[in-house]
């Protein structure tokens, strides 16, 4: 059985854009097609009749510097991501979730862009994004725009995107800066379904032994992703310790929603992780900023 009437390959974002509009039915961008194969194959999203081909649009496979910024293209897999040397040193957490996604093959094949149009509250390039304060390009045919990534999610997978009219074209992340230092780390189950139970992207930058500026997200904490903008405030301007982070783990058990999940964990369980996931991201994070035994446990 055909998963659509239409495939179509395109090779520009204008030409991507009209063939989405110009569709007589729902139509869909393909990048990698590690979520939406699998949920056209499966049910959970309804029959389409237009697929369009975008991982041959050269703009949207670029990684490259643009006005200071690092641009990163919505089509460039979570491989390149994890090996790029500008990545790993101006964006360390969005390396490291990128080289935890899936297994070698779907690394391979699978987009940045894709893990945030797919817009779920715990995907792993999209919680490090959050982290990081990236800034998303949308490209229409009347031209295009830029927006905090946050503009991006509605629900649990519902994207603000229209998907007749608008692409991601890809994401532009600040360079690293001085005593700034970032990390990501996630909580799996050992066996069985490839989610994160709790994810956590954290951004800092330091001022001698004082946390200066802090970004947190913790995936899931909510139905979209997002940062934890209260516990963020709970650390900034302290010296991360055993008291400090007690105190920001009482803040995140009341500004995160943890829910119990079948396929993830009880409320219970994620509570108590997400303390630790907290903890062990923070310190990470401030070492890689250049502090040297300055945590005060
Ligand atoms: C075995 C397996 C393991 C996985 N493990 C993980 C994991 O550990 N962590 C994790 O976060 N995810 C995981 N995933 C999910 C998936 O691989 C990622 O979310 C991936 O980044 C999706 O990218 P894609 O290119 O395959 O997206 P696609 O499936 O091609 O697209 C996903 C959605 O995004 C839209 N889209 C894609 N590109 C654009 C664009 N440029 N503009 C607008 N809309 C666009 C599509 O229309 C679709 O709605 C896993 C998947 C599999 C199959």
């Amino acid at each position: 059985m055909s998963i659509c009437n239409i495939f179509h390959y395109s090779t520009s974002i204008e030409d991507a854009l009209q063939t989405l509009g110009n569709s007589k039915g729902i139509a869909k961008v393909l990048a990698g097609g590690t979520d939406l194969i699998l949920d056209l194959q499966q049910g959970r999203h309804s029959p389409v009749d237009t697929l369009v081909d975008i991982t041959n649009i050269p703009e949207l496979n670029v990684l490259e510097y643009r006005d200071q910024k690092l641009f990163i293209g919505a089509s460039v897999p979570h491989r390149m991501i994890t090996n790029s040397p500008d990545v790993i040193s101006h964006s360390q957490a969005l390396a490291e979730a990128s080289g935890l996604i899936g297994g070698p093959q779907v690394r391979n094949v699978a987009t940045l862009g894709g893990n945030v149009a797919h817009a779920l509250p715990a995907a792993d390039g999209t919680i490090a994004l959050m982290a990081m304060d990236a800034k998303a390009e949308i490209a229409t045919l009347e031209g295009r725009r830029m927006t905090p990534l946050k503009e991006i999610f509605r629900g649990p997978g519902k994207s603000t995107l229209d998907p007749k009219k608008e692409l991601l074209v890809g994401f532009y992340l600040s360079k690293k800066i001085e005593n700034a230092g970032s990390s990501f780390k996630r909580i799996m189950r050992p066996q069985g379904v490839a989610i994160a139970i709790l994810n956590c992207g954290l951004w800092l930058e330091r001022e001698g032994n004082i946390v200066k500026d802090i970004r947190i997200s913790i995936g899931p904490s909510g139905p979209v992703p997002r940062r934890l903008i209260e516990v963020e405030n709970s650390l900034r301007g302290k010296q991360p310790s055993t008291e400090a982070i007690t105190e920001a783990n009482i803040v995140l058990q009341e500004e995160a929603n943890f829910r119990t999940s079948r396929h993830r964990a009880s409320e219970e369980y994620r509570k108590e992780m997400a303390a630790v996931l907290l903890k062990n991201t923070l310190l990470a994070a401030w070492e890689r900023s250049g502090a040297e035994g300055e945590f005060n446990d």
